[in-house]
């Protein structure tokens, strides 16, 4: 085996090690070497553990491609003989694929140079399910060294059937914003609540009262989501504590409609701690902050044909309602999105559906990203994977 022929032992080897954001040196001790085997321009430690790969091939124009390399604190139970070797620590959410498919395509244009002109831009990135390894590696001056692509082109695999993409134009990953919020009460016995302000109480009403903010203020043809994913207080039954604490998760694709949920979900905060008669206002602390995947419409319209052209079927996903900071590199660069859905689901799983409908339920169905159970069928999602990067770069690269 030549270095970056295999490219599923690769794969599975990445699978077998994945490691969590802003830890991924494995990760990108082997990206950097098969970048550099491959003739690129290899720079690591972008943004703490990104790696870049620079192709300069003559004049034209700078087109990135970028891939994730994280992994996620998540128990694999897929029972591969490739599963995770690392406690705690599984590959759910595929980024093991688009890290692969890269190195692969990047491999392959290299191979090809003299077809086409231009600069190739491979960014690896690390932390994408933080949120926030795409601005780390654009703060640590990706386009000040490497300059600025005309186009940010990716993928994410999905439990669609392999052999399928998934391209939707326009807003395609939703916003995500994290609010961690401190109720304060004031403590006190358990038995003698008429000398405290419970802040248990108080996060109860709160937590219900945010329910209203979907369903009573944006309108039902907006989407949005506010949910309430942890809520922690108290140590005892015979304690009341004197704070709380929410963590609340929102998305939502229009930036009206996230400015609208941040201020309803503040005023409910405070206004619900007043209404207990809490000794200070809540802290309320945006920690998380994605913007919503918008893919260029043109630019989706003119890639579509070259992502046909590798022989799979690229149907319209609609949005996705999940979020992803790919598109932090095309606004920085002022430049358009493609980002599409890459189908890594068992093509058996679809045997004998005739209608859309019978698939799109049969998806629901399938272990989706993120599940202990999620696991992408290895052939033919990575050749597809790989084609449809070559196919969709060339679109943007002349040919010489
Ligand atoms: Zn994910
Ligand atoms: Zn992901």
């Amino acid at each position: 085996m030549s270095l970056a022929t295999d490219w599923v032992a690769l794969y599975r080897d990445l699978h077998r090690h994945p490691e969590l954001g802003f830890e991924e040196r494995r990760t990108a001790g082997l990206v950097a070497e098969h970048l550099g085997a491959a003739g690129f321009e290899v720079e690591e430690g972008v943004g703490t553990t990104g790696v870049v790969g620079v192709l300069r091939n003559g004049e034209g124009p700078t087109v990135l491609v970028r891939a994730d390399m994280d992994a996620l604190p998540v128990t694999e139970k897929t029972g591969l003989d490739y599963a995770s070797e690392v406690p705690g620590v599984a590959h759910a959410c595929g980024h093991d694929v688009h890290t692969t498919c890269l190195l692969a395509a990047c491999h392959e244009l290299a191979e090809t140079k003299e077809t086409w002109r231009g600069t190739l831009l491979a960014v690896f990135q690390p932390a994408e399910e933080l949120g926030i390894g795409a601005k780390a590696m654009l703060d640590d001056g990706l386009y000040e060294r490497h300059g600025t692509p005309i186009v940010v082109l990716g993928q994410h695999v999905a439990p669609l059937p392999a052999g399928t993409v998934g391209l939707h134009a326009g807003a395609s990953f939703s916003a995500l914003d994290r609010l961690d919020i401190t109720l304060h009460g004031v403590g006190g016995h358990g038995s003698q609540p008429q000398t405290t302000v419970d802040p248990v109480v108080m996060a109860a009403s709160t937590v219900m009262k945010l329910q209203t903010v979907v369903a009573r203020e944006t309108s039902p043809s907006d989407f949005a989501v506010v949910t309430v994913g942890k809520l922690t207080a108290g140590t005892k039954a015979n304690i009341i504590p004197d704070e709380a604490n929410l963590e609340v998760t929102i998305r939502s694709y229009r930036d009206e409609v996230r400015q609208q949920v941040l201020a309803s979900i503040d005023r409910i905060v405070r206004g619900e701690a007043a209404a207990a008669g809490a000794p200070k206002p809540p802290d309320v602390l945006h920690v998380e902050a994605v913007d919503a995947v918008h893919n260029d419409p043109a630019a989706c319209a003119a890639t579509q044909p070259a992502l046909a052209s590798t022989g799979v079927l690229v149907v319209d996903p609609g949005p996705v309602p999940g979020s992803e900071d790919v598109g932090c590199f095309a606004t920085a660069a002022g430049a358009p999105c493609v980002y599409w859905l890459l189908g890594g689901a068992d093509p058996v799983h679809f045997e004998g559906l005739t209608s859309l409908q019978e698939f799109a339920d049969r998806v629901r169905t399938l272990p989706s990203n993120h599940s202990p159970e999620y696991a992408p069928v290895t052939d033919p999602t990575i050749r597809n994977g790989i084609a449809a990067l070559v196919a969709a770069t060339r679109h943007w690269l002349p040919t010489s």
